[in-house]
């Protein structure tokens, strides 16, 4: 009879997903987070989605904005994907991860990682701003602010580029779902 316990050197991938939103401050990571779930419950696929705020708040409220200290968080975060993942829960991630070192590591840990660049220009988001960092960044208020006093690399071969300031959130999550569809993570039919 075929052994069906799996052998520890056995290398397994996790069946979940990780859409990871990368961009500057009011690019629209969390804007776009939010449709790309409720597209995705709709198509009865679960997910769960990790915004920035939200993991600030309640997992790295011990974290400054140091480089350091954007890596440990952003590192964290992957952790978490890849235990819910494991699981089969697709996971959305909404989180500026500034550095292109640190989101190689995501990529070299996380079975299904697919990162997405929220691509809008820094005079787009602060003209947005929609939360008044910028104004708080800009006038000193706020140190080590990405874009103003703390550096955004910009992917070098993101898996899917959204140019927020030319498509809406619609065309946005609708080249998601296709991407997705694509490498047969979803079924949009
Ligand atoms: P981030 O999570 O990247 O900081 P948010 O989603 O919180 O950004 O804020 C983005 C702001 O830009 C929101 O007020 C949103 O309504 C607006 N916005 C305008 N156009 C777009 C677009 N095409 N995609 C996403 N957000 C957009």
């Amino acid at each position: 009879m075929e052994n069906q316990v799996t052998k520890p050197n056995q290398t397994l991938v996790s069946p979940g997903f990780t859409c990871w939103l990368t961009g500057l401050s009011g690019a629209g990571k969390s804007t776009i987070a939010t449709e790309l779930s409720k597209a995705l419950n709709n198509l009865s696929v679960s997910c769960e989605v990790l915004d920035g705020d939200v993991i600030r708040k309640h997992l790295s409220s011990d974290l400054g904005f140091s480089p350091k200290d954007r890596e440990t968080n952003v590192l964290r975060v992957g952790y978490l994907c890849s235990l819910l993942n494991k699981h089969n829960i697709n996971t959305i991630v909404a989180l500026i991860s500034p550095f292109n070192a640190t989101r190689d590591k995501l990529r070299q840990s996380l079975g299904k990682f697919i990162e997405i660049y929220v691509d809008c220009p820094l005079e787009e988001c602060i003209k947005r701003d929609p939360k008044g960092l910028y104004q708080r960044a800009i006038s000193g208020e706020i140190t080590e602010f990405t874009g103003i006093s703390s550096p955004y690399e910009t992917p070098v071969s993101p898996d899917i580029v959204l140019k927020t300031y030319e498509e809406d959130v619609n065309q946005s999550v609708e080249k998601i779902l296709k991407y997705l569809h694509h490498l047969k993570l979803i079924d949009i039919n």
